[in-house]
């Protein structure tokens, strides 16, 4: 049966995006391949806001943070941690071999630019990881008064995750000092899992020439010496390469001020949506992402019912918690190409399900 997804990723896929995967295969040594690597370059700039390259690595996001990890950490890279992806990378660094510093905050609230500045002035550290928008809990920290912190320590390459918030916001990463900023393909850009995009500075190439087991699947190194050639350093997830291309011509007819916009007024349409009802959003005060609104369950609604509902009868599926938070959040994406007219459908659904739903003690 066929639903649509208003999980935060994967997300619903437009038909357009579909149908571009559906082309014939290519080689990806040849000058086919290139022109359509080449091609893609300039738009992923500006979207980064960047003159780095930006790989194309065939991976789920998880790929290039761990990657990023085995890359450029020699001393000890200080994790900044405020929900499950956050938590997880902390993880991910010890098991890389990697020294590591977890910076904890609750989930939900943001990363404290202070605290942060505190930590790193302590010295040691060669490297930080950074979720801008932490979709396990719907939190955004404040990246530009983050990275201007980060920024005073010059021995500090910063990684930033921006795999929830890319394409939805401004988020100007050489203007903001990021030296490695990753995302992927099934957030935002309303693609299909399994692609991740990596735009990485000079800075963390030359310290990456300094690291000894970087691997070869994620060397940043084979990289950026097979980008030189319009190129990857395997052979890539052609097809959606191929949607990628679809996505970047929408975005630009769209315009990407539009797109922020919309973006912005559709997560504020639900979140008024949910307060109205008397639920509340769970991230702290004004730090809830703009891609996402994860709502407290203070009406204590039984979430898999409300979702078995959402599904039979309206053919959508929200997300019911994450990790430690299944059944006490909540969270309902606004990525990709929803409108206000598809929003409005949901909202209608909601309140249609919720009705017939019952609460979680009864
Ligand atoms: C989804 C997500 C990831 C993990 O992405 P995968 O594609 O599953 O590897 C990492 N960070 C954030 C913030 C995410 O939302």
């Amino acid at each position: 049966m066929a639903y649509k997804l208003f999980i935060p990723g994967p997300i619903a896929v437009s038909e357009k995006t579909l149908r571009a995967m559906a082309q014939p295969m290519i080689g990806h040594r040849s000058s086919d391949f290139v022109a359509l690597y080449r091609s893609l370059q300039p738009d992923l700039q500006s979207l980064f806001g960047t003159k780095d390259p930006v790989y194309l690595s065939t991976s789920s996001a998880w790929g290039a943070m761990e990657g990023s990890i085995r890359n450029v950490v020699k001393k000890r890279v200080l994790t900044c941690m405020n929900g499950a992806f956050s938590d997880k990378w902390n993880d991910v660094a010890l098991r890389c071999g990697k020294q590591a510093t977890p910076l904890r905050f609750e989930w939900g609230q943001p990363v404290d630019p202070e605290a942060v500045r505190g930590e790193l002035a302590k010295g040691g550290y060669d490297a930080v990881t950074l979720i801008h928008n932490e979709t396990s809990c719907g939190c955004m920290s404040d990246l530009p008064a983050l990275m201007a912190v980060i920024r005073k320590f010059p021995e500090v390459i910063s990684i930033v995750d921006t795999v929830s918030s890319f394409s939805a916001m401004p988020i100007p990463k050489d203007k903001l000092g990021i030296d490695i900023m990753i995302t992927g393909s099934q957030k935002a850009l309303a693609l299909p899992p399994g692609l991740s995009l990596v735009s990485v500075s000079k800075r963390a190439l030359e310290r990456a020439e300094d690291v000894a087991d970087r691997g070869y699947y994620f060397d940043l190194l084979e990289f950026q010496k097979n980008h030189e050639n319009g190129m990857t350093p395997s052979t890539p997830i052609i097809p959606i390469i191929y949607a990628l291309k679809s996505k970047l011509e929408d975005i630009r007819a769209e315009g990407t001020e539009a797109r922020y916009a919309r973006h912005a007024r559709l997560n504020r349409a639900v979140r008024d949506w949910g307060l109205a009802r008397g639920f509340k959003l769970f991230p702290k005060e004004g730090h809830g992402s703009v891609t996402l609104n994860c709502f407290a369950n203070t009406l204590d609604y039984d979430l898999p019912a409300l979702n078995k509902v959402l599904k039979a009868k309206h053919q959508l599926v929200i997300d019911g918690g994450y990790g430690k938070l299944k059944g006490q959040t909540f969270r309902i994406s606004n990525m990709g190409d929803e409108t206000d007219a598809t929003i409005a459908v949901l909202v209608a659904a909601l309140d249609s399900a919720l009705a017939e739903t019952p609460k979680a003690g009864s």
